[in-house]
């Protein structure tokens, strides 16, 4: 016996998002197979095994008009294998071929979205010209670089197109050089001297050495700016552009630690808490920049990471 099933269903009955189940079948923890028409398949027995693993009384209905043999057929083609060409053309932009078949253009992702209006901006102009291979207009557009990844028009499609995973692929498509604003630079500054606005490990642990001082001399009797403690709990990461252009405004956030008695302290190194390799699709770069701030929470036996932004 088979269980015939929507994703949308299962997302449901195991209170989790779609994507989660989508990930679970990708991974085998489902044992589902897609099938004909958008449904998915699994055997009676493993739907029930799941149902236990979770603790849960199996509620969906058993498929009545799909047989065994129909099932295992389905190995011989998996619909997701199957090439989608929309137009002649393939776009090497998003990794789901399904996608294509799935969006309806039914809107609900530009309702969602805030930007959806502002110079043309329109998240189903972005999908549909992935869908149709105009990866190079995709990539030389300024869609993507106008979306603020707040994951609006995502949460809100009914097909569970990841959008915002395709906004970061056109962007980290696009040539270094050719990234708008500063975010690329900020991005090689930070690779490079371990932040983006490059201050000087020197620089950096003197102002907050002197900002401390400033501090206790005026309300804050005996504070010293905890600068690499090791053991504190709390590992607090900088936004560069406070000791660079604001170096007071951290003064707001310290004389709550010092009423609140936290224990906490910064890195004198790779203190930078924006990661603006996550804006520019960057993948590598934040993974390195990310990778700096867990080294420095070992090296500190902290606790708590504690990110700006
Ligand atoms: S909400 Fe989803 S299905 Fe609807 S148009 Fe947007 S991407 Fe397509
Ligand atoms: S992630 Fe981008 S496209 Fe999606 S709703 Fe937010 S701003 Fe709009």
């Amino acid at each position: 016996m088979m269980y015939e099933f929507k994703v949308s269903e299962m997302a449901e009955e195991f209170g989790v998002t779609q994507t989660v189940i989508k990930n679970w079948i990708s991974k085998g923890t489902v044992p589902a197979k897609e099938g004909p028409g958008g449904m998915y398949l699994m055997a009676l027995s493993d739907y029930h095994n799941l149902c236990d693993h979770f603790g849960l009384e199996p509620m969906l209905k058993p498929s009545t008009h799909v047989t065994q043999e129909q099932y295992h057929a389905l190995d011989a083609e998996p619909a997701a294998a199957k090439p989608v060409v929309l137009g002649g053309a393939h776009s090497g932009l998003y990794t789901d071929a399904n996608w294509a078949d799935s969006c309806m253009t039914c809107g609900t992702c530009a309702s969602a979205c805030p930007i959806t209006g502002v110079e043309g901006m329109d998240p189903r102009k972005v999908v549909r010209m992935a869908f149709m291979g105009l990866d190079d207009e995709l990539v030389a557009s300024k869609f993507p670089w106008m979306c603020t990844m707040c994951g609006k028009c995502e949460v809100s499609c009914p097909a569970n197109i990841q959008i915002t995973a395709l906004m970061r692929k056109v962007r980290g498509t696009r040539e270094r050089d050719l990234v708008p604003g500063p975010i690329h630079k900020g991005v090689a500054m930070c690779l490079e001297r371990g932040n983006n606005l490059g201050i000087p490990k020197d620089d950096f642990v003197f102002l907050c050495e002197d900002i401390g001082v400033e501090l206790a001399e005026d309300c804050c009797p005996g504070f010293v700016t905890p600068i690499d403690v090791e053991g504190a709990r709390v590992m607090v990461t900088i936004n560069s552009k406070e000791p660079f252009g604001e170096p007071d405004d951290m003064k707001w956030w310290w004389k709550i630690f010092y009423a609140a008695g936290e224990s906490w302290t910064i890195p004198s190194e790779y203190w930078e808490g924006v990661n603006w390799g996550l804006f520019s699709g960057d993948d590598e770069a934040q993974k390195t920049v990310v990778g700096r701030l867990v080294d420095n929470m070992r090296r500190l036996k902290c606790q708590v990471l504690l990110l700006p932004e």
